[in-house]
């Protein structure tokens, strides 16, 4: 069984300052086990440029290019950023939900390989 709250700890205080993108419900003083935060899916575009930056601007899963400014114009399909640990099954993110946007759970994935992922998910 999953605890539905996680303790905020100096690592989720470093996450919560390092986006701008987590709700923090009851961050008031004392940090209890029971403060609960509400993360949403939104993905910043520098960490975009991250997860694309470090896959070489490839899809992860078929290799093919990736959307990036190359001098005046922008080659490859449009990027898609997946949730490794999908998103809907944060509660059981391994390093809690409050981390499941982070860097190491995101990868880039081009339309069809992200269409692909989706559809085998729901199978
Ligand atoms: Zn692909």
């Amino acid at each position: 069984m999953v605890n539905k709250y996680w303790k905020i700890n100096e690592r989720v205080m470093h996450y919560i300052e390092q986006r701008d993108i987590v709700l923090a419900s009851l961050i008031k003083g004392e940090c209890e086990e029971k403060d609960e935060i509400i993360v949403n899916r939104l993905i910043t575009s520098s960490e975009r440029f991250e997860v694309l930056k470090r896959q070489f601007w490839k899809c992860n899963i078929c290799g093919c290019k990736l959307k990036f400014k190359k001098e005046n114009d922008w080659i490859g399909e449009v990027a898609h950023i997946d949730h490794i640990h999908p998103f809907s099954k944060k509660e059981s993110y391994p390093n809690g939900p409050l981390l499941i946007n982070e860097l190491s759970n995101l990868q880039g994935l081009c339309p069809t390989c992200n269409l692909k992922k989706g559809s085998k998910r729901i199978q």
